[in-house]
């Protein structure tokens, strides 16, 4: 097995890199690719997960169509642990040890959230999964990801998406949009890069906690980002 540059990192997975090509809804082929991605990266770090929900429900969106929007965001939340919960199933299938922590509680299904027990779960190999968002609204999973990585002291945020980086600007309207390999925090929150949501980058910039955003529907990739490949993504720290 090679060997990774970090022992434990926080992969954030957005909903839509479980969903099909028009991002809703579950793709059991993407379920079962990112599955396997995670079974060697489960062998080479500490791998500790937080999901989306956007394939499933967005909080805002359903605002939009006049559900409260305190209620429409619990139901985003709960989307994270449906998605949770096949993710989990698609890795213990693969015999991969995984547990899913829930911000509020949902006893029957899955643990509440235990930083402690967390990081125990971590060290015996277990992958973890962070369900639920922060388990409150306004929030968005990414933000999440910045929190959980901080709390449980992740080296570094991976930010799996399905394009390749952050870009000058969007590669699909713009032909001249270039994608940027390293960039900082706060060039990120001045240029008003649409990547993660200001809250999310704001926090790991607190906390100084660098952030990789990559391609994980490119076999491979996951693997060489925790090598440390500088090559694949773009790289956000001070
Ligand atoms: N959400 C929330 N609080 C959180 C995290 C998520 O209210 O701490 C809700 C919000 O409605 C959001 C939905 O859950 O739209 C799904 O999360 P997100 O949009 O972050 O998922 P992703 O875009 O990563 O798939």
């Amino acid at each position: 097995m090679k060997k990774a540059r970090y022992k434990r990192v926080l992969l954030k997975l957005s909903g839509e890199v479980l969903a099909g090509e028009e991002g809703r809804g579950i793709s059991y082929e993407a379920i079962h690719n990112i599955a396997d991605e995670l079974v060697t990266a489960s062998q080479m770090v500490q791998l500790a997960v937080v999901i989306g929900g956007g394939n499933l429900f967005r909080g805002s969106e359903a605002s939009e169509h006049g559900v409260e929007r305190v209620t429409a965001d619990y139901a985003g939340m709960l989307a994270t642990i449906i998605n949770s919960l096949i993710l989990q199933s698609a890795l213990e299938q693969r015999g991969v040890q995984t547990r899913v922590q829930t911000a509020f509680e949902v006893r029957s299904i899955a643990e509440p959230y235990i930083r402690r027990r967390a990081i125990r779960h971590l060290e015996k190999g277990r992958v973890v999964i962070f369900s639920g968002g922060t388990g409150r609204p306004y929030f968005t999973t990414d933000t999440t990801a910045a929190l959980c990585a901080t709390e449980i002291q992740a080296e570094v945020l991976l930010k799996a998406t399905r394009v390749e980086g952050i870009f000058t600007a969007d590669p699909e309207r713009n032909a001249d949009a270039h994608l940027i390999r390293e960039i900082s925090y706060k060039e990120i929150l001045d240029r008003d890069l649409k990547i993660m949501d200001s809250t999310a980058i704001s926090m790991s910039m607190d906390n100084n906690i660098p952030i990789i955003v990559f391609n994980i529907t490119i076999r491979g990739n996951l693997l060489r980002v925790l090598m440390g490949e500088s090559a694949v993504g773009t790289l956000v720290r001070r």
